[in-house]
């Protein structure tokens, strides 16, 4: 079935804006997407006639809000085929991760070992390294080929009865490479680990099933899904969860509190400590429900034309050098042009209202495993259409002539 980016693109009010006088090309959704009125309005509506804490009281505008809130937990965990006590509200992918890490650190001790990727976000890195520095856990990392593959034959040899988990990407947010996360899942079980999947990127672009997967840890973040910041979800196994230790304490996360005992709420309650990002979460629900009655696979379908387009464009230019072009990679283009500066880039497209990103992606592992120190980045989502991608293919050329 075709995908109508057009007529889809009404639906986000934004991309009506005009940039520096040119219509607004955004090419930045990897770091974050834009909003669909459907989102909008569901906060607003929440705001205007049914908002309060939740859990907490007995009046009808808690029981709707409240209501409301774990409506948008089920579509969450109906999103990724997970149960409903199986999904934790966060305030994003990187508080999901560091929940993790923290709870599973309770566990390990030095000299055990956690496996993660040269191609990994700070988010997927930063946690495990306090575990690195305060515990003398030892990090080591699966390499990544020219491509922008993973090496998976190093596998093997990075996997001991030492590791205890593996962490990795499900989609890189800077090489828009695809991992083989089933195969992985499947080495790291066999040798006793458990796995956390970072799926901020992957889960905008394809159908996720946590069970099919068998994976333990899954998680995204809010903004990147069409939704509002603020709001991520940890998916956790229910086993895992009841083990791993809470991230925060204080209210709504405990069962009963003495003056020398307490005792925690079930998951996933007890990782949602405090008064919630119940907004934001509402939010993502609205999110959710809108995007899955779109088809996803014709967007996914549109997504790689557009980047099979943009490369097609940039063929002949020899002054661009790509980084990353794993077979089956999402619509994310990482590039440097010969003797300008990624941020330098960035800013001159942005005179012809192209929104990309530039830097390190907060990736710089990665950076450094390509020899560069930053990159300039377009990612293309749903509402991107075959006009911005000729435009912004014009728009490079231009910077690029301005450079030569
Ligand atoms: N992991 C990846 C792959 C990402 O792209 C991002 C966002 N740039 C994160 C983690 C962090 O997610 P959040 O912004 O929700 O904290």
């Amino acid at each position: 079935m075709a995908f109508n980016a057009e007529a889809i693109r009404a639906e986000f009010p934004i991309l009506a804006r005009q940039v520096n006088g040119k219509p607004l090309i955004y090419l930045d959704s990897a770091a974050s997407a834009q909003k669909p009125r459907a989102v909008i309005d569901a906060m607003v509506h929440a705001m205007e006639h049914s908002y309060s804490n939740v859990h907490r009281g007995l009046h009808t505008l808690a029981n709707e809000t409240t209501e409301a809130y774990e409506k948008a937990r089920q579509s969450a965990a109906d999103f990724i085929h997970a149960d409903l006590a199986e999904i934790v509200f966060t305030k994003g992918g990187t508080e999901a991760i560091n929940l993790v890490a923290s709870g599973i650190g309770a566990s390990l001790k030095a000299g055990d070992e956690i496996l993660l990727t040269e191609m990994e976000h700070h988010a997927n890195i930063v946690p495990w390294h306090f575990l690195r520095e305060r515990q003398g856990v030892v990090l080591k990392f699966i390499p990544v080929l020219d491509d922008g593959q993973l090496d998976m034959a190093a596998i093997p040899d990075l996997l001991s009865a030492k590791t205890r988990v593996v962490a990795l990407t499900h989609m890189s947010n800077v090489l828009g490479t695809v991992n083989p996360v089933a195969e992985i899942i499947a080495m790291a079980h066999d040798a006793g680990a458990l796995v956390l999947l970072d799926g901020c990127q992957a889960v905008v672009h394809q159908p996720i099933d946590v069970k099919a997967l068998d994976v333990d840890f899954y998680v995204f973040s809010g903004h990147k899904l069409y939704g509002p910041t603020g709001i991520g979800i940890l998916y956790g196994k229910a086993e895992r969860l009841a083990a791993l230790r809470p991230y925060q304490g204080g209210g709504e996360m405990i069962a009963s509190v003495a003056l020398d005992e307490i005792s925690y709420a079930d998951p996933p309650h007890r990782f949602e400590a405090g008064t919630p990002p119940i907004l934001e979460a509402i939010g993502l629900g609205a999110a959710i429900d809108w995007f899955v009655k779109l088809d996803r696979a014709a967007i996914a379908d549109h997504e790689h034309k557009l980047y099979a387009r943009v490369r097609e464009g940039l063929a002949g230019a020899n002054w661009l050098k790509v980084i990353g072009e794993a077979p089956g990679k999402g619509a994310i283009l990482s590039f440097t042009i010969d003797g300008a500066h990624a941020h330098d880039v960035a800013q001159i497209l942005d005179r012809y209202g192209v929104a990309v990103r530039a830097g390190t992606h907060c990736a710089e592992p990665l950076m450094r495993r390509f020899g560069v120190t930053s990159s300039a980045r377009a990612s293309f989502a749903l509402y991107n259409t075959e006009g911005e991608a000729d435009a912004f293919v014009d728009a490079l050329n231009r910077t690029q002539a301005f450079f030569a």
